[in-house]
């Protein structure tokens, strides 16, 4: 995990929008890169928030000693609101049931809830629907007159910024204004309002408020592929080595249903990560890596543990460093491209690797937090 390049992302992205204040989103372990490291490289390129899924990723950030503001940005029924509250964490909040939960929390906790009222302007996901809207207000309204809840921020999350020029664009802004509105006119005075993510992030100045939120380019993989990476640097490089190199006969079967046979007398190479890493069995056969200085596709069936890739007649000796994807400087393929070849999301291919991989965490921002 090349941290520079993520403190680099976030200090474009703060460009991008204008010196917009941001909140790195590190959910689902700073989707794959490692929580805590990312997070203290994201806050130290110049993010003032932090963005996590659950309670427990944010108490986890608070042990690491982080004091950053950190938003719990998915509002579930069962999460530890107690140890949230006590922990100074921010609590997103899209209905009266939750606002009323918090503030039972808050009282027992004896310090006022922090939290984002949250409005679906048309996700039809998470926040409280246009109609739900007023009375949700209403309930950490009169939660915040009683001293047991701070109305920090208002939020919204869009269904299609990654889609330029989709209608359901303007008309989620119009419906956050109106409902911004609406809690202001009811007495909210929020620090900050955000909907914003990395799409919009990159393209619509006028969804900026006060915050941004941006993920998926933090890590330097582009939100929109067909717009193209504007100027991002992925910060992940998955790396194997080859574990063992054999010279093998014609019209020999290849890994678990012999689904790849062998042309001609051939080297065949085993790397050692498997669906069990994260590389997705669908790869069979179809995604590529970099070994020897060369692409190779893999051959045959991904397995739990490993998968082969035929060499032909390159000489690779085991022990040589695969690289499955990274930025693509060395001619390896890049989280996009395999994302591309599968039919799915960078987010998807870099979120999946498991939590076997070890992770390596290289930069002068580590160098600095080493230090001290
Ligand atoms: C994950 C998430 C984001 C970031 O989305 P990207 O598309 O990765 O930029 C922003 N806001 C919320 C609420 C999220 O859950």
């Amino acid at each position: 995990m090349d941290l520079d390049a993520v403190r680099a992302n976030v200090a474009l992205l703060r460009e991008r929008a204008g010196g917009t204040e941001v909140m790195a989103m590190v959910k689902a372990e700073a989707y794959g890169h490692g929580l805590v490291e990312t997070a203290r490289a994201a806050l130290d390129g110049g993010a003032a928030w932090l963005g996590v899924a659950r309670v427990a990723e944010a108490l986890r950030l608070r042990a690491a000693g982080i004091s950053a503001p950190v938003l719990v940005a998915v509002a579930t029924r069962g999460e530890p609101y107690e140890d949230a509250v006590a922990a100074g964490v921010d609590l997103t909040v899209g209905s009266a049931w939750l606002a009323r939960r918090v503030t039972e929390a808050a009282e027992r906790s004896g310090r006022a809830a922090r939290v984002h009222l949250k409005v679906d302007t048309g996700l039809s996901r998470g926040g409280a629907t246009m109609a739900d809207w007023p009375a949700t207000v209403e309930a950490a309204l009169a939660a915040q007159a009683s001293g047991h809840l701070e109305v920090v921020g208002l939020m919204s999350h869009f269904a299609c910024a990654d889609e330029p020029g989709h209608p359901s664009v303007s008309r989620q802004l119009t419906a956050f204004r109106e409902a911004v509105e609406y809690a202001e006119k009811a007495g909210a005075r929020p620090r900050v309002r955000h909907l914003s993510n990395s799409a919009a992030t990159l393209t619509l100045p006028e969804a900026r408020y006060d915050l941004v939120r941006p993920g998926i380019a933090m890590y330097g993989l582009t939100p929109i592929p067909q717009a193209g990476t504007f100027g991002l640097r992925p910060a992940m490089t998955l790396v194997a080595e080859l574990a063992a190199v054999k010279r093998v006969p014609a019209r020999s079967g290849v890994s678990y249903g012999h689904t790849y046979v062998t042309e001609r007398e051939t080297t065949l190479g085993l790397v050692p990560a498997g669906y069990g890493d994260g590389v997705p069995r669908h790869g069979s056969g179809l995604l590529e890596v970099l070994v020897g200085g060369r692409r190779r596709r893999i051959a045959g069936r991904v397995c739990m543990d490993q998968f082969v890739v035929d060499l032909v007649d390159d000489a690779v000796p085991a022990g040589d460093e695969v690289l499955l994807f990274g930025p693509g400087d060395r001619g390896e393929p890049t989280a996009q491209e395999w994302a591309d070849a599968l039919g799915t999301i960078s987010y998807e291919i870099v979120t999946r690797i498991g939590t076997r991989v070890p992770r390596v965490h290289t930069g002068t921002a580590v160098e600095r937090t080493v230090d001290g």
